[in-house]
């Protein structure tokens, strides 16, 4: 009697465990923590080689490091981040490209609203939104030139788009009070491009031309035809990425319907081996759960893919306390590992959390 009770408490114990244990955490493969951070050329490799030990040994396992796209910083960066036992991601700004002294000598490569003016002097939201048309064969070029540049930096494991979108033509709901908008529907000064090629090329394909359109925003092939320019610009930098022996990953929007509603971008088509959604439920006035829907979410929409899926979280909305509690929702969820925005934001309260939880899943 007492051995068929400890059996069955034995099962039980089994049971509750399989319970608990969401399906999707990969015991055999690595959970990893990334962070976004921004060089400081002024910053000297001493104090650069004491943060990254210090990243390092409270469990981060690579930097997503944005140079403005200099190789020269990127190589200087990338020898002493991979020597502190750092991964290095090289993080460039794409589609939006703010002063770039290349580009702003060609205000055409710029992206065109449907009220007709361009990001090169009208910017949308903010001074930085200086958005390049993806379309245009020379601004596309130019884009993919710095890829490139980046992909052949030794010791650089992949190079990281960001912005890699149109301008947002609704801007998360959390942030309109700060921008003192009200958007209801697709704004004409927030919806891109408009320009002369962008315009001819759609018209080569559907014969039919958006500007004479009632409600152009209602045009799904108008509208498919600016989600295929983005991923046209991803797929030649994954084709650019490989060709050095690097990958592709990209800062997205929370999940693809979101995100080709909002920006464009239906990340889920694309060819990139690592997407970071900014999961950022504060932005969208969404409690903390909201973290592991969006990342089921996107999790299950690139189930026949190999991207792999990597939660962003944005710490200055996340407490140190809170910091686990994210983390999980993430990893129960399917992600491969979370990527923190940004390193600056990353207390010694939060790195601490980090090393506990790194600890505990070896
Ligand atoms: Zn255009």
């Amino acid at each position: 009697m007492k051995h068929t009770l400890l059996f069955f408490v034995f099962i039980l114990g089994i049971a509750s465990c399989q319970s608990t244990k969401p399906a999707e955490i990969k015991e055999d493969e690595p959970f990893t923590v990334w962070t976004w951070m921004t060089a400081r050329r002024d910053m000297p490799d001493s104090a650069y080689q004491t943060r990254f030990k210090q990243l390092e040994a409270s469990g981060v396992d690579a930097v997503l490091i944005n140079t403005g796209t200099d190789p020269k910083e990127l190589e200087r960066l990338a020898a002493l981040a991979t020597e502190a036992g750092l991964e290095v991601h090289a993080w460039m700004f794409t589609m939006n490209r703010p002063g770039d002294t290349v580009a702003l000598k060609h205000p055409e490569w710029y992206a065109v609203s449907r009220e007709g003016k361009s990001c090169f002097d009208t910017r949308p939201y903010v001074d930085y939104y200086q958005w390049m048309c993806p379309t245009r064969e020379a601004s596309r070029s130019h884009v993919l030139s710095l890829v490139e540049g980046l992909a052949k930096v030794p010791g650089v494991a992949s190079v990281h788009l960001d912005y890699i979108r149109y301008s947002d033509v609704f801007l998360p709901i959390g942030l309109l009070p700060k921008y003192d908008l009200i958007q209801n529907e697709e704004l004409p000064e927030f919806d891109f491009c408009y320009c002369d090629v962008c315009l001819g090329e759609f018209e080569k394909i559907h014969h039919k031309n958006p500007l004479a359109m009632e409600h152009p925003e209602l045009d799904i092939e108008w509208r498919q035809f600016r989600l295929n320019q983005v991923k046209a610009v991803v797929d030649d930098a994954y084709e650019i990425a490989h060709a050095h022996d690097k990958v592709l990953t990209a800062a997205v929007f929370p999940y693809p319907e979101m995100a080709a509603n909002m920006v464009r971008q239906r990340w889920d088509k694309w060819n990139v081996d690592k997407v970071l959604p900014m999961i950022y439920h504060n932005f969208y006035n969404e409690e903390l759960d909201w973290i592991a829907f969006a990342t089921r979410q996107g999790v299950t929409d690139l189930s026949a893919k190999e991207t792999e899926l990597h939660t962003g979280l944005y710490l200055p909305s996340i407490a140190p306390e809170e910091l686990l509690k994210a983390i999980t929702y993430a990893r129960d969820q399917g992600a491969r590992g979370v990527a923190l925005f940004d390193a600056n934001a990353l207390s010694d309260q939060h790195l601490q959390v980090l090393q506990q939880f790194k600890t505990s899943i070896q």
